[in-house]
């Protein structure tokens, strides 16, 4: 078997989100992978229109919410090691969206938590079921419990 060559990892930004990226990160050290980092944009409100969907960058709230989340997404490549070229962030379905980039970029294995924003109340959440049934790849699920990782 090889070893994976380029690992995703899907970021929300959660309180759980540096386990799994530091989980994500040792992986791709073991493995010697280049390691990509995707979030998805999903809440905030894009007017449809005769154009497409539209980010509303006039609107103060959503443009500060966008730029916090850019910034979030700086930090974390920077943490992490990743090159410019390997941070994605996109408006849509976060388990779309990242199984869309999952396919374009040829990832050998989807990093995500086995819970995010959405809370611990099922045993995996709808992003990580999501994934876990679309992806053509391997998807490791970190597994994270209340009160700890
Ligand atoms: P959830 O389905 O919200 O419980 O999230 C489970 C996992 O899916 C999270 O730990 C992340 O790894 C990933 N995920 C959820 N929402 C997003 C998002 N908006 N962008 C990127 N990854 C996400």
């Amino acid at each position: 078997m090889n070893d994976y060559q380029h690992i995703l990892l899907a970021a929300d930004f959660s309180a759980h989100g540096d386990y799994v990226a530091s989980r994500a990160q040792r992986l791709a050290e073991i493995c010697g992978a280049r390691l990509s980092i995707i979030h998805v944009v999903d809440n905030i409100p894009m007017p449809d229109t005769a154009y497409g969907t539209v980010i509303p960058l006039n609107e103060d709230s959503s443009y500060e919410l966008l730029e916090a989340k850019k910034s979030r997404l700086m930090q974390l490549g920077d943490q992490l090691g990743i090159d410019a070229s390997s941070r994605r962030m996109v408006w849509g379905v976060p388990g779309q969206e990242i199984v869309q980039m999952a396919g374009q970029e040829q990832i050998d294995l989807i990093i995500v938590g086995s819970h995010g924003r959405h809370g611990l109340a099922l045993l995996l959440g709808s992003t990580a079921n999501g994934v876990l049934h679309h992806a053509k790849c391997d998807v490791l699920a970190i597994r994270l419990q209340e009160g700890g990782a």
